[in-house]
This record gives C-alpha cells, sequence and structure tokens, in this order.
C-alpha cells in the first residue's frame, strides 16, 4: 500500500532554520540541525547528567510575559538542576509547541533569550522538535552537563553529623510572587523590585555547582522550598535534620520584609522557587568550602545538622522547635 508522505510544514523548517540553527553553530554535536538526531560523547572519564522540565502556558508562566524571560527561565531551571547535580552543562534539546497564531516576533524574542543564556551560561542548543498546537504554548528543555564518572551528587548520601549548607539567600522566590501579587507593599521599591526580578529570573548556581564535588554528600536544587527540598535529602538519605532558623541566610529585602512582618520566615523556609544550592558536608569540609565560596563568588552558610530519624525540625531563636506538618505548622 502506498504512503501518503505528510505534506512538509515549510514554516517549521524555516522556524528551525531562522531561530534555532544559529543557536546550534558552535556545538558540531547538533549537526547544525540538519540531521535526524545529534550525537554526543562526554569527555573521557565523565558521565553525563540529564534532566528535563516542561513549561506550559498559563501554568508555569503568563502568555503574556516576555518572551526571552520564559526562554531564560525555561533554561535556567535545568541548569539549577545540573548545578545542583555537580555538572559542568553542554548541550540541550528544545521540544517547542506553539499556538498555530504566535507571531514570528515572539519566536524571535524568545530565541535571543536563549543565545543571552547560552552565552552566559556556556551551554549549546544540539536538537528538539518543533510543532504547533490549538491549545498553550509549552516548552519542555532536557539539559545535559558532565561530571567525573561516579561522582554525580545524589539525595540519599548525607551522613549524620554532616552540616547543611544553602548557597546564596533562601525567601527572594516565595518574597518576589507576593511582590508581583501586589503585597508586601510597605516595602522599598527598590526592595519589591529586586524580590520581583528574583522570581522572574532564578540565577542557577552553575559555577558553584561542579566545585561542591569531592565535598558535598548530598546535594539538590531548592524548588519547592528549603524545608521541603531538605525533606527531600532526609528521605533518601534515612536521616532528620535541625535547621537554625536564625542562621538562615536572607538578602538586604528579604530582611525588610521580614523585620515588618515576622510570620513571614514560615514562607520563606516553607516555599518557594530559591533555585539555590541545598547540600550536606561533613564538618572537617568546613575550610575547603569556605575556600569555593571565596573562588565562586557565591556565599555558602551553614544553617544546621543531619542527625538520626526522620524530618525536618527547625530551631528558632528561643529554642523552641517546630515542624512543618501537612497543613501548616506545629510547635513543639
Ligand atoms: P524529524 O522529523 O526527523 O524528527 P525534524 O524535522 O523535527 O526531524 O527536525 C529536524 C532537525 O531540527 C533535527 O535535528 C531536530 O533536532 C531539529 N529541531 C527541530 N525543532 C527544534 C527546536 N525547537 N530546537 C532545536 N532543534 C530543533
Ligand atoms: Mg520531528
Amino acid at each position: 500500500m502506498a504512503v501518503t508522505p505528510k505534506p512538509p510544514r515549510a514554516g517549521e523548517f524555516e522556524l528551525i532554520a531562522r531561530y534555532f540553527a544559529p543557536l546550534a553553530a558552535a556545538a558540531p554535536e547538533g549537526l547544525g540541525l540538519l540531521d535526524d538526531a545529534a550525537v554526543i560523547a562526554p569527555r573521557a572519564g565523565h558521565e553525563l547528567v540529564v534532566t528535563s522540565d516542561a513549561l506550559v502556558a498559563g501554568v508555569h508562566f503568563l502568555p503574556d510575559d516576555p518572551p526571552d524571560l520564559i526562554a531564560r527561565k525555561a533554561l535556567r531551571v535545568n541548569l539549577s538542576d545540573l548545578a545542583a547535580k555537580g555538572a559542568v552543562p553542554r548541550w540541550y534539546l528544545l521540544d517547542a509547541v506553539f499556538p498555530a497564531d504566535l507571531k514570528e516576533d515572539w519566536i524571535a524574542a524568545f530565541a535571543r533569550g536563549l543565545r543571552q543564556d547560552q552565552d552566559e551560561f556556556g551551554i549549546h542548543l544540539i536538537g528538539g522538535d518543533t510543532a504547533s498546537t490549538p491549545g498553550p504554548l509549552t516548552l519542555a528543555i532536557t539539559a545535559m552537563g558532565e561530571v567525573q564518572a561516579g561522582k554525580m551528587l545524589r539525595r540519599s548520601s548525607a551522613h549524620a553529623g554532616d552540616d547543611i549548607y544553602v548557597s546564596g539567600t533562601v525567601g527572594d522566590g516565595a518574597l518576589g510572587l507576593l511582590a508581583c501579587q501586589g503585597k508586601l507593599a510597605h516595602l522599598a521599591d527598590t526592595d519589591r523590585a529586586s524580590l520581583i526580578a528574583r522570581y522572574r529570573l532564578p540565577l542557577p548556581r552553575v559555577r558553584l555547582g561542579p566545585k561542591l564535588v569531592g565535598l558535598a554528600t548530598a546535594s539538590l536544587d531548592v524548588s519547592d522550598g528549603v524545608v521541603a527540598d531538605l525533606g527531600h535529602i532526609c528521605a533518601m538519605s534515612h536521616l532528620a535534620a535541625t535547621i537554625e532558623e536564625a542562621s538562615v541566610p536572607l538578602s538586604d529585602a528579604g530582611r525588610a520584609a521580614l523585620a515588618h512582618a515576622p510570620d513571614l520566615i514560615d514562607g520563606i523556609l516553607g516555599g518557594g522557587d530559591d533555585y539555590e544550592i541545598l547540600f550536606t558536608a561533613p564538618p572537617q569540609a568546613g575550610p575547603q568550602l569556605a575556600n569555593v565560596a571565596g573562588t565562586s563568588g557565591v556565599p555558602l552558610t551553614k544553617i544546621g545538622r543531619m542527625t538520626a530519624g526522620e524530618g525536618v525540625q527547625i530551631r528558632a531563636e528561643n529554642g523552641r522547635f517546630r515542624r512543618l506538618a501537612m497543613g501548616g505548622w506545629s510547635h513543639f
């Protein structure tokens, strides 16, 4: 039986050639986006770390958000996963499902955003798929990075007695969302703007992550809030954790928000897309970690300790403990 070939989608090929092929020009592995597939190999003695994230208009971003910011956020959430695993970013695939009536200007601006962050973080497009839909704009990025064989940082390998560290500052994502919703009106405009910027465009710790290989015992990136994500390390490592509330690093804007409304602390610890790296390390790694903070330019703050048991508890400055339970915080 004769098979009728699908009519070529001229628009699709032209979009790929015009906007995506230039993003693949510097990576020979992508074959100029002219073949059916890319072909990759990690450097000798290394493994590939692979991660993927999908973003849907109306769910993960608003349809009228700036296209370059959407592109950069889509790339950055993947870069954050690679960093937390200790991997150096190399390549990514992009599946772009565009509404049929999407303007070409949108795609041009989207590609400019990808270009900007490719250049900043040293990652290259090597393939993907382009399709159209009657539904919402949908994007999926699959990113790949390299790590020394056997050294990928996992969630499951923390030890009792390890210190718990977090990079940068905590809570800006959660507070930025509140600011976007018109809350935190008492804050200075500059503080509100810096929180909103942090929420809209995460800062993946790409240069820090690979430096933690050999020092961190367990690691992940904070995408659900420090308490929930530390809970993942606890569950996978069969341990408990205590966070010292007074040690949690806040930005100037975060401190200003908290000074006015101390109750915000539970939102800062309990939710939010910080995209910082949360990791554990033995106490004797402290001096080396101080060096890493210096050379990577990212502050590292010790916020607590891993112990036998299960779950995450928080010790307030007054010595009282509390826990984030289903439906809220329980104090004890
Ligand atoms: P096939 O039909 O064989 O799956 P396509 O025609 O979909 O191939 O894609 C042709 C080439 O363009 C492939 O190398 C594919 O990886 C690449 N490509 C398609 N869409 C994208 C995209 N959105 N971003 C990057 N590369 C893409
Ligand atoms: Mg295809």
